[in-house]
């Protein structure tokens, strides 16, 4: 959330588009009976979610139901969408935290632990599928953490161990920005920026290193060549935590055809992004002929703040970006379901899952989509387009389980061909 936009606005080029069609207000979905009993009968995992952010700039309390809180997850939202397991995103913004990445990463994690402690109830910390499944017989939200960006590591190993041991379960392995071992696909036309063709030496070393310790490779965000290094250095399946498809969306973000075949191929799964600007080609599109304005609609607010001697203020700029996001029509759920569908499709239908990136998108989902509360529509909707239950709780939750559990045997394997015998 907050200037994570701002970056990706300032990133993509700021070619003038025309205006979209304004899509009619769909009627809101109704979800079944026999899809809520689907949708209810499934272990639901979504892998991104950035309410850590929240929880730290802001103070906000997963236990929160104050009905006018714009954000996509609580406690409340979560049971009422069924929500099993969340990856709560540590997401370090690498301009404003120079020198201090790993203290920042340090004090996300320990917002994520201290909801949970605050709410033992209703929440828990979880580190493996094992401990997922029993949050799920407790009815209790499984809360895990995934690292977005390698910059976190500060190219220190022993820091993506410690990582690790804090429970971090997953790391994408660049941001928006490239960092000193892996290419992102965020700046990777910027020929300002420094590029080492993909994985350095010791961005396979870290590949390897996360599958030792059994943490999952995550390649949403990478360039593209960064993602077929890593596919090819890795020895477990790896995971897109919050990617969408290219061929429906040109996003350099977004994942060609190619790569959600060498995905199945792996044995991975691709986790759909429920963001608008990947899903959705008119709200795309819009949003490039905004960047400019809003970007300096932002400036010029950090600007007034630095004039009066104040540190900026994260939630003035995400109501910044909430306000630009607003004046772009909302497209149809369809637009996020058309991608869940295109990479079943492509990858195969245990490829694919979600990755909301929920609370880091401004509001910028589908119409209908206002929180982790209508979950349950995803359901409905795949049931209209035809896939059985065993499919659909593949899609919610059951494929990246597989993968995680995949991951965690190869990190078995690792460890016991190192141990000394
Ligand atoms: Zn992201």
């Amino acid at each position: 959330m907050t200037t994570r936009l701002l970056s990706v606005l300032v990133l993509i080029s700021a070619a003038f588009a025309q205006a979209p069609q304004t899509p009619s207000a769909a009627p809101d979905l109704i979800v079944s009976a026999r899809a809520r009993q689907i949708h209810d009968s499934a272990i639901v995992v979504d892998t991104h979610a950035d309410t850590p952010q929240r929880f730290l700039d802001e103070g906000f309390d997963i236990g929160s139901t104050d009905p006018k809180d714009p954000g996509h997850i609580s406690l409340d939202k979560a049971r009422r969408g069924n929500l099993g397991a969340e990856f709560f995103s540590i997401w370090v913004d690498p301009e404003t935290n120079q020198g201090r990445f790993a203290r920042h990463t340090f004090d996300l994690i320990d917002s994520v632990y201290e909801q949970a402690a605050h709410h033992p109830d209703r929440m828990m910390m979880a580190f493996s599928v094992a401990d997922i499944e029993r949050a799920h017989r407790e009815h209790k939200l499984a809360a895990l953490m995934g690292i977005e960006g390698g910059h976190s590591i500060e190219n220190d190993i022993h820091l993506l161990r410690d990582y690790y041991r804090l429970g971090v379960r997953y790391m994408t392995l660049s941001w928006s920005n490239t960092n000193e071992w892996a290419d992102s696909s965020g700046d990777i036309n910027n020929p300002q920026i420094e590029h080492h063709n993909g994985l350095t030496d010791f961005g396979k070393q870290v590949v390897l290193e996360m599958n030792r310790m059994g943490m999952m490779v995550d390649i949403s965000h990478v360039s593209d060549k960064t993602f077929w290094d890593a596919i090819a250095t890795t020895k477990a399946p790896v995971i897109a935590s919050h990617s969408s498809a290219r061929a429906l969306v040109d996003a350099p973000r977004n994942m060609t055809d190619d790569m959600l075949r060498a995905v199945a191929k792996n044995g991975g799964v691709v986790q759909v992004n429920f963001y608008s600007g990947f899903d959705d080609d008119n709200f795309r599109k819009a949003m490039e002929a905004q960047a400019k304005d809003q970007a300096a609609a932002i400036q010029n607010y950090m600007d007034q703040l630095k004039a009066q001697g104040k540190p900026v203020n994260y939630v003035d700029v995400d109501r910044i970006e909430r306000e630009w996001m607003a004046k772009i029509p909302r497209p149809p759920l369809k637009s996020l379901i058309d991608h869940i569908d295109y990479i079943a499709k492509i990858a195969g239908v245990d490829h694919v899952g979600l990755g909301s990136d929920f609370d880091g998108v401004s509001g910028a989902t589908p119409q209908g989509i206002d929180s982790a509360a209508d979950l349950p529509k995803i359901t409905q909707s795949l049931l209209d387009r035809g896939y059985s239950a065993t499919d659909i709780h593949k899609i919610l939750g059951g494929n990246l389980l597989r993968v995680f559990s995949q991951v965690e045997r190869v990190s078995r394997e690792m460890k016991s061909e190192m141990a000394v015998k």
